[in-house]
């Protein structure tokens, strides 16, 4: 029987959750706030050379055309003028991008986080339930995590029945993957993967998306590696989440790394023209305790701008109301390659 219940990873839903993850939040939010302050001058631009500019990264449109939408951490957020995509303009460079990850004490605490019994439930219980969306949806297969982590995905879709491997970078996560028995190459995707092992029937990016400065070329590559009928699975932060809209450039997803924003409508436009048509899509992890910690009228006024319908008080939001909108903080979502 396969578990297809979003809430039993919604830590806003399951009593106790945030108590139990409290301290390791906090040492991570204060990791990045100090990894965020490095690359910045006292004005709150980035530093000199450590970035460059950039164009829409859907349609080519130039920046100057572009909306700003909100400003954080030095980035200036832009919706393009010609098709509406969200992105940074700024982009961090390669060679400061590595130095990032290998100094940064944030990446520590968020395999420390990990490793927390409370975090790994939840991720477990995500894993799942992916796996179970693309055992419902395509059936079984081979497939590819490009970023699989601590393998959890892969022990999940596993056990329903698909042929999984996966790639890494974090040479630990790959050692632990290992250990548990799971095909998982060390490395950078697509170099690191070996020609013998394509094609796919699905691969798998979470979280991988919204952090690729130039991500049409990297559909490409993906879709080129899938079979006929092959599947996409994404997961990426909800711009529209009802959460990052109340918090603005405080929301801890926008911050240095994520280069893309992605929306329902922007997600299925960008996968669209990488040749991608929509299966499924909806959000998962409502955050609803932490709305309800803001004012009544903020939070009614952003629903109010995102959903376009009235708030009858703080209490009243729930589960359902925020997925039927897709004001989850997650979005997911099942892509088909469109037959050439
Ligand atoms: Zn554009």
């Amino acid at each position: 029987m396969i578990d297809l219940d979003k809430n039993r990873f919604d830590a806003a839903l399951i009593p106790g959750t945030r108590s139990a993850l409290a301290s390791a939040v906090g040492l991570l939010r204060q990791a990045e706030k100090e990894t965020f302050a490095a690359l910045l001058d006292s004005a709150g631009d980035f530093l000199p050379g450590l970035t460059y500019q950039r164009d829409c990264p859907q349609c080519g449109a130039l920046h100057q055309n572009a909306g700003l939408v909100m400003t954080a951490h030095g980035m200036h957020l832009l919706a393009c003028g010609g098709c509406g995509f969200i992105y940074s303009c700024e982009v961090i460079t390669p060679e400061q991008e590595r130095l990032r990850y290998e100094n940064s004490s944030s990446a520590q605490c968020h395999l420390l986080q990990k490793q927390t019994d409370t975090y790994a439930f939840l991720e477990r219980e995500k894993a799942r339930y992916v796996a179970g969306r693309m055992h419902q949806l395509i059936g079984q297969g081979k497939g590819l995590e490009i970023g699989s982590s601590n393998g959890v995905l892969l022990e999940a879709a596993q056990e329903l029945g698909w042929q999984m491997m996966g790639v890494e970078i974090n040479a630990d996560a790959v050692a632990l993957s290992q250990t548990k028995g799971f095909t998982v190459i060390q490395g950078e995707y697509p170099e690191a993967l070996p020609a013998d092992e394509m094609p796919f029937d699905a691969i798998v990016v979470l979280d991988v998306l919204e952090h690729i400065a130039d991500p049409l070329p990297f559909l490409s590559i993906v879709s080129s590696q899938l079979a006929d009928p092959g599947y996409l699975i994404v997961q990426v932060p909800n711009f529209n989440s009802l959460l990052l809209r109340i918090e603005g450039a405080k929301n801890s997803n926008v911050c240095h790394g994520h280069w893309s924003y992605f929306t329902p409508d922007t997600l299925s436009a960008l996968l669209l023209k990488a040749g991608f048509e929509v299966c499924f899509l909806e959000t998962y992890i409502t955050e609803l305790d932490r709305i309800q910690t803001y004012p009544e009228d903020t939070v009614a006024a952003v629903y109010q701008q995102l959903s376009g319908k009235p708030l009858q008080g703080l209490q009243a939001l729930n589960t359902d109301m925020l997925h039927d909108d897709y004001l989850g903080y997650k979005l997911f979502g099942i892509f088909r390659k469109i037959k050439k």
